[in-house]
């Protein structure tokens, strides 16, 4: 399929309605593809495999946002070190000690979301509450310069109940509210990335303020 650029105008009207960032999620999708919105001055993709993600920004241009939304293995963090805008799926603290020694290796502060588990699913990954707790209760938390939480990130259940998936998003806008408020309160703590696209309403009605959108602005994916 073609990229939907129709979709894609629409969607981008709705976001800017909404105050929202739409990253662009060009995983499994060829350059093709992402060049097709970028000429649309679309700036920011989001992608999930390090490999395929380090091939895609050697090629394309410079001033593309690269977002990574995987799960990324602490050993994989020093190839996206370099260029990466922001990593949602930071789901560990050994995880973001890493993202802090690439940072200061490569003299740049990386931009990181919390990964929340808010599904039932056992599939997602993601921080529970007890994970999240005994992280924020850290002392080594404040000394992590050179990654900065930017907010929080969260995968609703897959599920066609659409309480269940709007009371998801509902709990993790009230758990960023409240970290906001305390934790992070300092500075800079201003993204909620929840809403892809088959949930990106209720995400935004919940209090979004970035979505990730795949197959709806390129097609189903076969993997
Ligand atoms: C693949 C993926 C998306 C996009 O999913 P679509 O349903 O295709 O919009 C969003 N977020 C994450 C974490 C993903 O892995």
């Amino acid at each position: 399929m073609a990229v939907a650029i129709e979709e894609y105008k629409k969607l981008m009207d709705y976001c800017g309605q909404h105050q929202v960032t739409l990253v662009a999620v060009s995983k499994t999708k060829p350059m093709e593809d992402i060049q097709a919105l970028y000429d649309l001055g679309h700036r920011d993709f989001g992608e999930n495999y390090v490999q395929e993600l380090v091939e895609k920004e050697e090629k394309l241009p410079k001033d593309i946002r690269w977002h990574f939304i995987g799960h990324l293995q602490s050993n994989k963090v020093k190839y996206i070190a370099p260029f990466i805008h922001l990593i949602h799926g930071v789901d560990s603290f050994k995880l973001l000690k890493e993202v802090h020694k690439q940072g200061t290796k490569n003299e740049r502060e990386i931009d990181c979301l919390l990964q929340i588990f808010i599904a039932t699913e056992e599939s997602k990954f993601g921080l529970d509450e007890a994970e999240l707790q005994e992280m924020i209760a850290d002392p080594a938390l404040g000394s992590l310069t050179q990654a900065r939480v930017r907010g929080l990130m969260g995968m609703a259940s897959f599920s066609d109940n659409k309480e269940k998936v709007a009371t998801e998003f509902q709990g993790l806008k009230k758990l960023y509210d409240q970290l906001k408020s305390t934790t992070f309160s300092s500075d800079g703590f201003d993204t909620l990335s929840m809403g892809m696209s088959g949930d990106y309403e209720m995400a935004i009605n919940a209090g979004s303020s970035m979505i990730r959108i795949g197959s709806m602005l390129f097609g189903a994916r076969n993997q």
